[in-house]
């Protein structure tokens, strides 16, 4: 299961994320403001990925205390 980047789009191993390399993310539960790979500078997304990243930070913001419980909500949403 995946979480996602909410700044760069990029997805991420949950375990990865939890137990390789915490200090990498910048993370409040499932959300994660930035990732080792993200640019210096704001990435220009699309108005469909912004959508989807808005999308994946207001769900994490409502979930994202259990994070594998809101891994699995991005999955069934579709936001994978
Ligand atoms: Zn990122």
């Amino acid at each position: 299961m995946d979480l996602v980047c909410t700044r760069c789009g990029e997805p991420w191993d949950v375990d990865y994320v939890l137990h390789e390399e915490p200090e990498g993310f910048a993370r409040r539960g499932g959300r994660i403001d930035r990732c080792p790979v993200c640019p210096k500078v704001k990435p220009e997304h699309s108005r469909e990925e912004r959508e989807r990243l808005d999308a994946i930070r207001e769900l994490a913001n409502l979930l994202g205390g259990d994070v594998d419980g809101f891994a699995a909500t991005l999955e069934d949403f579709g936001l994978l």
